[in-house]
């Protein structure tokens, strides 16, 4: 089995909502989740957009490898609703994003799939969960706790963790 971390994200539509299908969607088709953030709330990031992101993060256990994986989570953000992302529009408002954060500590890279995630270091959305849910995970390229990576972006306003599901 292998132990993956899965970024979350949704600007559209009932944001909490489309990310718990995921969670049904992961559960049925990828495997067990055995820990789950926070929902935390951010701006779009690298793009324009009047909506705002709720994002969330897990650790799930899966049998696939990753490329099956990211075929999975593929499929799985195209049964939510997503749109294909045209060639030249880049980043976009979407139903719900799913990324892979880190494959079982493998550092590989390839025209398809970058692990762990290329920006991930960089992202807010996805440090502030990952360090509520393993705050000693090392990140197996840089090797830097998720404790050191979360240091630059500890006073940063722009995340805000939601308290009360009605948020
Ligand atoms: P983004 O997540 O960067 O907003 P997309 O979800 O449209 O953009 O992803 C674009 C492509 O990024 C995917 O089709 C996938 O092949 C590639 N990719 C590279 N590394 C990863 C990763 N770790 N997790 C998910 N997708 C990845
Ligand atoms: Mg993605």
């Amino acid at each position: 089995m292998n132990r993956v971390f899965i970024s979350l994200g949704s600007n559209l539509g009932n944001r909490i909502s489309n990310i718990e299908k995921a969670y049904t969607e992961i559960e049925a088709k990828i495997g067990r989740i055995e820990l789950k953030s926070s929902f935390y709330k951010t701006p779009p990031w690298g793009f324009q957009s009047e909506e705002e992101f709720v994002n969330s993060l897990i650790r799930v256990e899966t049998g696939f490898e990753l490329k099956e994986l990211l075929a999975h989570l593929k499929t799985i953000e195209q049964e939510l609703g997503r749109k294909k992302k045209g060639a030249k529009l880049g980043y976009q408002d979407r139903l719900i994003d799913l990324d892979i954060i880190d494959y079982d500590n493998l550092v590989y890279s390839s025209d398809l799939i970058t692990v762990p995630h290329e920006r991930m270091h960089l992202r807010n959305f996805v440090i502030f969960p990952l360090h509520e849910i393993a705050p000693n995970w090392i990140h197996p390229k840089l090797n830097k706790t998720v404790e050191t990576l979360k240091k630059p972006m500890l006073n940063d306003p722009s995340i805000v963790k939601i308290e009360h599901l009605s948020d």
